[in-house]
């Protein structure tokens, strides 16, 4: 398999403040923008154009996606965790509750989502093999399978052969975050355990899709270094996937740093405008590419971003397992989230501005052997 070679991190910054308001514009008529196009839809020089990027943006969207967003919500299956990432309340260090749920549990959480209306649910837990293995996985999927239209995992990273296994028993979608493709900053993040492999989790995303999985998702933990080069190397990560991958569909998760238990500041500071412009700039960037808007941003936010480039939002969600049937527990959440509406509020907002929100835009029925 080739891999995916990313140049220095130094180098993408280099390349974005390099960018003039030529440069700018010349991507904002382009039909084709391309990598050059994107370094400079995300530098400093494209911070007045804002407005303009917003509407491109939002045009794009609209003719690719219709006036549709699609609706997920994220199930917690275990908070335990064997790695310490320094910004993460799951990590094996922080004195939390820790619980894996049983397949019945699981089982009911997904039960109450699926009363709810979701058709599209996210399988979340720390990595913790000895808790989360491939074996629970597919229990999980072989009970939920006929029940949901969509079951995506995000889980630690997985071999080629356990993902296609995975795929097999109905999960549809692998969300695998590199956190920060900034290799000195990984380093002194990821404080143990075997997430300190930085190459093997950059690999992830090619091992699902060469697994034959529908959908992979890629993200960047914001507040950790530049968003700018981040969003760079999003780019690459995204068009090298397509390239190789041209039958999986790939999505990009733009997630924030939350308040966490170890208490964990941000880095670096990034604002609700930097945000829009790392999402619209990717949006013109690739018109096809789903961009996440998690519940990790507030509901003022997530209302105004509506339209305007991403497709696909979480609502309703708890991040401590067993949390839908126990509402009032929260020792034991991943972070706090941002947006507490219910799925129902949320849904009357996206119908408010004039949109459809989506809980099924999938059906086995289209699947076809690999
Ligand atoms: S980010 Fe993931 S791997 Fe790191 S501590 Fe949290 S749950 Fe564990």
């Amino acid at each position: 398999m080739t891999l995916f070679n990313l140049p220095d991190f130094q180098q993408l910054q280099e390349t974005i403040l390099h960018c003039t308001s030529t440069d700018v514009e010349q991507a904002l008529t382009a039909r084709h923008p391309g990598i050059h196009g994107l370094a400079a839809l995300i530098s400093p020089a494209a911070e007045p154009f804002l407005p303009e990027m917003a509407r491109r943006s939002a045009l794009l969207t609209s003719q690719r996606f219709g006036k549709t967003i699609q609706l997920y919500a994220p199930i917690y299956l275990s908070n335990y965790c064997t790695n310490r990432c320094a910004y993460c309340g799951f990590a094996a260090s922080n004195r939390i509750a820790r619980r894996c749920l049983t397949l019945d549990e699981a089982e009911a959480e997904a039960d109450i989502l699926l009363e709810r209306g979701f058709q599209h649910i996210l399988l979340v837990s720390g990595e913790a093999e000895n808790m989360v293995d491939v074996e629970y996985l597919e229990a999980i999927a072989l009970r939920l399978r006929d029940r949901f239209a969509a079951i995506s995992i995000e889980v630690q990273p997985l071999s080629t052969a356990h993902y296609a296994r995975l795929f097999k028993a109905g999960i549809t979608a692998v969300a695998v975050y590199q956190e920060t493709y900034d290799q000195e900053m990984y380093k002194q993040v990821h404080l143990s355990g075997k997430k300190t492999d930085y190459n093997y989790r950059l690999e992830t995303p090619a091992r699902v899709a060469a697994a034959g999985m529908r959908e992979v998702g890629i993200g960047a933990l914001l507040g950790l270094t530049d968003w700018r080069a981040e969003g760079l190397a999003l780019g690459l990560h995204l068009a090298w996937l397509r390239k190789n991958f041209w039958s999986t569909a790939v999505t990009v998760s733009f997630p924030r740093l939350r308040p966490a238990a170890g208490a964990f500041a941000p880095l670096v500071p990034v604002s609700e405008k930097n945000l829009s412009q790392l999402i619209f700039g990717l949006r013109i960037f690739d018109p096809d590419v789903g961009l996440l808007l998690s519940t990790r941003e507030e509901e003022r936010y997530r209302n105004g971003m509506l339209g305007l480039g991403p497709t696909r939002y979480s609502a309703g969600s708890c991040t401590a397992p067993g949390g839908y049937s126990n509402p009032d527990q929260t020792d034991g959440e991943q972070f706090s989230v941002g947006d507490q509406r219910t799925v129902e509020e949320v849904s009357l907002s996206i119908a408010a501005k004039g949109f459809d929100p989506v809980s099924k835009d999938w059906d086995a029925a289209f699947q076809t052997e690999r």
